[in-house]
């Protein structure tokens, strides 16, 4: 069943009105927050009934909240030690991991609910520390989690409420295959949250088929979700418009068109030099799509792609996936400040110095044994997703 959410009549309730635990409710109010934000009062009260949802909600709507405090308030009272994982935050990256965590904190500031973080480019070994005192709430990225899954340091069978956040961005990022095992790991959930800024496409539709069950969907990426001092103009555009501003290009009266991906099928322009990406495209096949613009029937091309340590591992995924290597240039004038990662792995994506320093050390010990198995997830990843997105994961060594 799908509920949308256009026009919630202005947000009346107050966070008090939700059957939440006092001193959830005493950590709400330190913090200040009065009024839930549409997703939280449209998602809180189902969360609490136990029901599986799907929200389509973005960053900055409140969606943190949404799932952080009906989440502990299922664990405020559990008894018994700490003996068990009982909750998965999944995340696509490891700022995000750190803002959720600060937020799990925030809200469970008055309980003992303990959590702990499990990303890359953290130390390996404390986390495996970490995850012997068995936090109550593990928020982490997909590949780690799976390699500390792989090395014997994790156990999500107790796992009671399983919450994906930003799905769709996971998805983008090539941890479909990643997603799921983990979803398969916490196999004796009792519910599960997913929440994403898009509605998605077939991947997502997918993931949610194989992990929700019965889901309520609550579209909240509405009107009311805009805030009121943004202005929103329109300007009507005829399709002539837009023909004459391809038209100009092609006679070479304007030298220059700036488009969006739109622009990136189709357009066939002869003498077109030169295509720039301002950011880079999210998979390989649409980067071939925007640079095949140029260099048309046999002529000369230039692509230039801008690349900001955001780009990166963006960037290396497409080298892998179109087999080449892009020729690393530099404009003395405008050089930029980024020269690329300190350290990369073998599949070239930027790798996590504090990783390294533990391979170092464990050098001195004996820790191969356990540091084996953390490959393992790494040879079983496909060449491309499903979608045609270029993978971000390590190919098969036999492609390679
Ligand atoms: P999120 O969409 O979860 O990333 O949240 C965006 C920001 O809004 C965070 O800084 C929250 O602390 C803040 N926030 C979330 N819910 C509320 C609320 N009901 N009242 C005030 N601030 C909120």
């Amino acid at each position: 069943m799908q509920l949308n959410f256009p026009h919630l009549p202005e947000v009346t309730s107050v966070f008090s009105q939700f059957a939440l635990h006092e001193r959830l409710l005493k950590a709400v109010a330190e913090l200040k927050f009065v009024e839930p934000t549409p997703v939280q009062a449209a998602a809180i009260p189902l969360a609490l009934q136990g029901r599986d949802l799907r929200v389509t909600a973005q960053t900055g709507s409140g969606k943190t909240a949404a799932f952080v405090l009906p989440l502990l308030n299922r664990l405020v009272d559990l008894k018994g030690g700490r003996v068990e994982i009982r909750s998965l935050i999944l995340l696509p990256t490891r700022e995000l991991a750190q803002q959720t965590l600060k937020q799990v904190q925030l809200f469970s500031q008055f309980t003992y609910i303990k959590a702990g973080l499990v990303t890359g480019g953290e130390d390996f070994k404390e986390q495996a520390a970490m995850l012997r005192k068995v936090p109550d709430v593990l928020i982490g990225t997909p590949g780690r989690l799976l390699e500390q899954l792989n090395a014997g340091n994790l156990d999500l069978s107790h796992v009671q409420v399983l919450i994906l956040d930003e799905a769709d961005r996971m998805l983008d990022m090539g941890f479909a295959e990643d997603m799921e095992r983990l979803c398969k790991e916490c196999e004796n959930r009792e519910q599960t949250l997913l929440f994403s800024a898009t509605t998605g496409g077939a991947a997502l539709r997918d993931i949610i088929g194989k992990v929700l069950k019965d889901p309520e969907h609550l579209m909240l990426n509405s009107v009311s979700q805009l805030a009121e001092g943004t202005r929103q103009q329109i300007i009507m555009a005829d399709q002539k418009d837009r023909k004459l501003a391809i038209e100009r290009f092609k006679q070479g009266s304007s030298k220059v068109l700036v488009a969006t991906d739109v622009a990136a099928r189709g357009l066939d322009i002869d003498g077109l030099d030169l295509v720039i990406n301002f950011d880079m495209p999210r998979s390989g096949d649409e980067y071939v799509h925007r640079v095949g613009r140029t260099g048309r029937a046999g002529g000369e091309g230039l692509a230039i792609s801008l690349i900001t340590h955001n780009d990166w591992n963006l960037m290396s995924s497409i080298e892998r996936y179109l087999k080449q290597q892009f020729e690393r240039r530099v404009i003395k004038e405008v050089k930029g400040t980024y020269n690329g990662p300190k350290k990369v792995k073998a599949s070239g994506k930027a790798a996590g110095s504090k990783k390294k320093k533990i391979e170092k050390k464990s050098g001195d010990k004996k820790a191969p044994a356990k540091r084996k198995p953390t490959a393992k997830p790494k040879a079983n990843a496909p060449l491309a997703s499903a979608d045609g997105l270029a993978p971000l994961k390590k190919r098969k060594p036999a492609a390679e």
